[in-house]
């Protein structure tokens, strides 16, 4: 192969990583045609004469000639594969609390701005504990076991240290009062807090049973998935 043409030749891995960034369909939302599909450079090749897939986008043959004549600009293609960054966080990465909490020992536990008293189990689903709480010497130490949608544990927290967190998923942040677990993106996945008063509040997103609860300090938030 000449030089110029083994250099536009996109590698195997670099175009696959692309393709299941966009779920193998053209990565404008309101489009997703299933194909035929080609590989973008967001920054002109002429320009950075390189493949890399952060600067790269998968666009149907209509959007990418669109694309190409500048209909859709370079800020606008980044926003569409950074919606795919987060829309892959969520589909792959994002921790699914199975079972909410537990709180041996806690007075109260306050859950999305719920105050739960004298009630150790709060929103148990299967039986199992999937986030447990203990206060000891004014020290917060957390335990979460980190589902993904299949149900399988992804990442089991055990009293602030990691017991199973593959590639470091999951990082937590601990304070004496308080604990916070972070996703590999920054996103705050999980955030306990003691209190004053003895009681713990709990933040943060879980599945359970198909349904999408969001505890924050507004409320509680259900939605089906
Ligand atoms: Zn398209």
């Amino acid at each position: 192969m000449p030089e110029e043409q083994e250099q536009r030749h996109v590698p195997a891995d670099v175009e696959r990583r692309l393709l299941v960034e966009a779920g193998h369909r053209c990565a404008i939302p309101t489009c997703q045609a299933p194909g035929p599909l080609e590989l973008h450079h967001i920054l002109p090749w002429a320009r950075v004469k390189r493949h890399e897939v952060v600067h790269m986008i998968v666009l149907c043959a209509n959007c990418h000639a669109r694309a190409d004549k500048g209909d859709i600009d370079i800020k606008s293609l980044y926003r569409y594969k950074e919606r795919l960054r987060r829309l892959d966080a969520q589909v792959i990465q994002q921790p699914t609390f199975g079972e909410l909490v537990t709180f041996p020992g806690t007075p109260a536990l306050i859950l999305g701005s719920n105050r739960f008293e004298g009630c150790p189990n709060v929103l148990v689903v299967n039986g199992k504990p999937m986030v447990q709480a203990a206060v000891e010497d004014g020290r917060i130490l957390l335990s979460a076991r980190v589902y993904d949608r299949q149900g399988k544990v992804v990442a089991v927290l055990d009293r602030n240290e990691w017991r199973v967190n593959p590639n470091n998923i999951f990082r937590a942040e601990a304070e004496p009062d308080r604990v916070r677990v972070v996703d590999q993106y920054g996103e705050l996945a999980l955030d306990a807090c003691a209190n004053d008063d003895g009681s713990v509040t709990v933040n943060g997103t879980f599945f359970v049973s198909g349904m999408k609860i969001v505890a924050t300090d507004e409320g509680l938030m259900f939605n089906a998935l």
